[in-house]
């Protein structure tokens, strides 16, 4: 019987430990997750059903200190040059199950991208925070604060927009630095974020990006409030708050890279956080189609198996062609942002654009094809009973996530077509 292996995973390239890693998510999920994914949707405030898998993975088996250096306790990830396509595997696995927990695991390391990837490794803050994740077998949580109540996208868009909508202020007073503003939307916030990276402006309203700072701020610091979670169409195991940041001061040297380059690195979360989202996407497909399968194995037409009607065949080719091609396409992607060599720095605009478009071309494509799989599921398509329901709603969210469709459209064309005012 086929399966979800038997999709082509690009033999040529996958990490050394992509067989390892997959056999332990895969386990995961299967015993962890998948039995109790149908009730997370009521779950989104309290993660009674959620908490547990995640102190399994990210506290007992490590998986939070994998970006840590060895030596303070860590994997040694940030180092590695498969560290985007050990990723891909483990994100596509986490997707299968759910998309919510797929995203709360990958913004988890967000915030740690400015200051443990080379060339711009910061060792006194990975030494300050290590501890916090490595030293401990409780899932600790981290959060990126970007979106600000005027608009995400706009500190997204650093290229043109460069930083001059920012309203989080960060003060420089004596040997501290001093932060307010609020902060919508981050991963893992809700209470639960343990350590936040707030994009702030150092000269509100300035364009110039070396007034863009990206500051380290502990949850228990004085002035820090954390909202209750949002209540989502779904994607329930990744909390997204409010959080507010009043006269929160935290030490100087919390700044991620310094002047110039908290603005330059900040292109690796949309170049890592967009071949991300195209992982999620494959690993949701993956078990629509172990759904479908059993469905259309199950499910009668004039006697024969549904499958074995030709205008059903169309529909499920069409949902297996695309599975293959976003999964060659996103480990392609992965592996683009691993090779630097080849393809340049994980902050380059044009491999920013290029995981954009990859990720919206993929996005549409599963929106396509999900619907029309829904449309042959008829009833059975909206039913709980066969989780496409809770991928096509979690996906929809996704969509929306770390810049909409217009902005990954946006800075494709910019790139591609030296757009010079988008
Ligand atoms: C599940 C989830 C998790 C998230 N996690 C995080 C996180 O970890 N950290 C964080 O900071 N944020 C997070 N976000 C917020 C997310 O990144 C933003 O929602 C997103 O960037 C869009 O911002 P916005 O919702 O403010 O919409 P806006 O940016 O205000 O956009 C509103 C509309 O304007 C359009 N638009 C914007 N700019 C342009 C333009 N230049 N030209 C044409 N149209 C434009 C958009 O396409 C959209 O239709 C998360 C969101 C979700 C749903």
């Amino acid at each position: 019987m086929r399966t979800i292996d038997d999709f082509t995973r690009p033999l040529e390239y996958v990490s050394p430990m992509d067989g390892l890693l997959g056999s332990i998510f895969r386990d995961w999920v299967e015993k962890e997750v998948i039995p109790y994914r149908r009730q997370f949707d009521e779950d989104y405030r309290e993660h009674h059903l959620i908490h547990p898998p995640f102190k399994k993975l990210l506290g007992e088996y490590g998986l939070q200190r994998m970006i840590f250096p060895e030596d303070l306790g860590g994997w040694g990830m940030g180092r590695s040059h498969y560290m985007c396509t050990a990723a891909f595997r483990m994100f596509e696995e986490i997707a299968r199950a759910d998309t919510g927990m797929a995203l709360a695991f990958g913004a988890l390391f967000w915030p740690f991208l400015f200051i443990a990837l080379e060339p711009h490794e910061n060792r006194r803050l990975l030494e300050e925070f290590a501890p916090m994740f490595c030293q401990t077998t409780e899932p600790v949580f981290a959060a990126l604060c970007m979106t600000e109540p005027q608009g995400g996208s706009d500190i997204e868009n650093i290229e043109i927009v460069r930083g001059s909508t920012i309203r989080t202020t960060a003060v420089l007073d004596g040997d501290e630095w001093v932060i307010n503003g609020h902060k919508l939307w981050p991963s893992n916030t809700g209470g639960l974020a343990r350590l936040m990276a707030v994009v702030c402006t150092t000269n509100p309203g300035s364009d110039d990006p070396r007034d863009i700072a990206v500051i380290y701020v502990t949850s228990d610091t004085p002035g820090v409030t954390q909202g209750p979670p949002y209540e989502k169409a779904g994607m329930a195991a990744d909390m997204n708050s409010d959080v507010w940041f009043e006269n929160v001061r935290v030490p100087s040297w919390y700044r991620a890279c310094g002047p110039g380059d908290d603005a330059k690195y900040f292109g690796e979360i949309m170049s890592t956080g967009n071949m991300g989202i195209i992982a999620w996407i494959s690993g949701a497909m993956m078990n629509i189609y172990e759904r479908l399968t059993e469905f259309v194995n199950r499910k009668k037409y004039r006697g024969l198996p549904l499958k074995e009607n030709d205008a059903v065949a169309g529909i499920l080719a069409d949902f297996a062609a695309n599975i293959e091609a976003i999964r060659i396409v996103g480990y392609q992607c992965a592996r683009m942002c691993d090779r630097h060599d080849l393809y340049g720095p994980l902050w380059d605009p044009g491999l920013v654009a290029k995981m954009r478009a990859q990720r919206y071309l993929a996005m549409d494509r599963f929106i396509e094809v999900t619907g029309r799989v829904m449309n042959l599921m008829e009833c059975f398509g909206t039913d709980r009973e066969w989780d496409v329901e809770k991928h096509w709603r979690d996906l929809k969210i996704l969509q929306l996530v770390e810049g909409s469709k217009q902005l990954c459209q946006i800075e494709t064309a910019r790139w591609f077509y030296e757009c010079q005012t988008l």
